[in-house]
This record gives C-alpha cells, sequence and structure tokens, in this order.
C-alpha cells in the first residue's frame, strides 16, 4: 500500500481536494484533526505538556486550549517547543493509522508535511497550490479573519513556492484548471503505481 502526502500553503484547498479522495474511496487522515483530538487522548503528549507548560493546562483533566494558545501566540520559541512535541505524536498516529488501512493508497493530509519531518515516511506528496491572492481571500471568508491573521499563520510555514518545488505532484486550485478531473488523473496514476508494486513485491510463503 502507498502512502501519499497531500499538502500545500494555508487556505491552498487540502481539505478540499483531500475531501475529492475520499469521495473515490481512498481513506484520508487529517493532520489537524488528529492532534486536536491527541491534547486529549494521548496520555505521553500529555504528559509533556504538563512538565513543559504546566500542570494547569490539564485543570479539570480536560486540555486547556485557550490557555495554550495565549501562551504560545507571543512566544515563538514556546510555539516551536510545543510543535516538537506535539508533532512526533501526530506522525505516529498517522503511521498507526496508514498501517491500519486496506486501500491501494492512503493520503495523509497535513499542512507541515516538510517542516514536521514526515515527508521521510511517505511515497509521494502530492502538492495543492493556489495564487496568495485567492488563498488570502478564502481564509478570510472561511474563517472570518483578516488578512493580519492570514500572515501570521503564514508565517509559520515554508513559502509555498519552495513546498510545490518539493512535491511529486500538483494539483492547481487557481480557479482556472478544474480540480477534480486533476485529482481524478492522479487517482489512477497512483492506482497504477500500487498495482505494479503488488506485482513486483516478493512473495512470502
Ligand atoms: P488550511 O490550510 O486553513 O487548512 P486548506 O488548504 O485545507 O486550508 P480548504 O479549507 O480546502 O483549504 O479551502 C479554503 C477555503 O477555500 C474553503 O472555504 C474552501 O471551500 C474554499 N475553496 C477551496 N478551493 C476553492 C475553489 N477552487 N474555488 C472556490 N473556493 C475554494
Amino acid at each position: 500500500m502507498l502512502k501519499v502526502g497531500l499538502t500545500g500553503g494555508i487556505g491552498s484547498g487540502k481539505t478540499t481536494v483531500a475531501r475529492v479522495f475520499e469521495i473515490l474511496g481512498i481513506p484520508v487522515f487529517y493532520a489537524d484533526g488528529a492532534s486536536k483530538r491527541l491534547y486529549d487522548e494521548d496520555e505521553e503528549l500529555q504528559r509533556s505538556i504538563k512538565q513543559h507548560f504546566g500542570e494547569e493546562l490539564y485543570s479539570g483533566g480536560v486540555f486547556n486550549r485557550e490557555k495554550m494558545a495565549s501562551i504560545v501566540f507571543t512566544d515563538p520559541p514556546k510555539l516551536e517547543l510545543l510543535n516538537s512535541l506535539v508533532h512526533p505524536r501526530t506522525i505516529a498516529d498517522a503511521n498507526n493509522w496508514m498501517n491500519r488501512q486496506q486501500a491501494p493508497y492512503v493520503i495523509k493530509e497535513a499542512a507541515l508535511i516538510f517542516e514536521s519531518g514526515s515527508g521521510a515516511d511517505l511515497d509521494y506528496i502530492i502538492g495543492v497550490s493556489a495564487p496568495r491572492h485567492y488563498r488570502i481571500q478564502r481564509v478570510m471568508e472561511r474563517d472570518g479573519v483578516n488578512r493580519d491573521a492570514f500572515l501570521q499563520r503564514a508565517a509559520r510555514q515554508i513559502d509555498e513556492e519552495i513546498k510545490m518545488k518539493l512535491c511529486d505532484f500538483i494539483v492547481l486550485n487557481n480557479e482556472q484548471q478544474l480540480v477534480i478531473p486533476q485529482v481524478l488523473e492522479l487517482h489512477h496514476k497512483l492506482l497504477r503505481r500500487s498495482a505494479e508494486l503488488t506485482s513486483t513485491s516478493p512473495v512470502h510463503h
């Protein structure tokens, strides 16, 4: 089974593209949603957060998201520390999940595949690319935020242009090319590559 990453800049349309793959029957892991769940469910992560940020982050046994946001919002080294605790747990969770799937290939949707170093576990990486002005406009509309909120998030990621150069395939979400035919073409390509892999892998008795 092939493991395929799906990444792109903020608001490029990763989730939108991932949903098309899901409709085609491909299992998709959403890293952002998973990490939110892990704050409450992963005991190892809880232990390390308490150790580095204090027991009060889990007062009442529940992760205090607002408190953590207020700590890391204005303190980049603390944000980096938090990421260094969360990313390995999300990567481990994604790998466990991927290994449980039964499909020709699976997709892991994550904004920070390159930044978190999780690309090494993946066979291919698809990049979703959209011009910056569309990304700003879409995120402002979707989240009801201003331009500054977009720029603040964007500052934590490597530049989209560099990111796209590191990807094996690109889906252009620029309101000129249609997205679904691009996803269909990639789907068939990945099915073919997965079949090649199966036909060339050694048979174990
Ligand atoms: P984030 O980085 O914030 O997780 P994302 O890369 O997952 O974002 P989406 O949430 O898929 O991006 O898309 C951002 C917004 O833009 C959504 O509201 C989505 O519906 C909209 N959008 C995506 N692609 C298009 C398109 N081709 N035309 C119009 N709207 C679009």
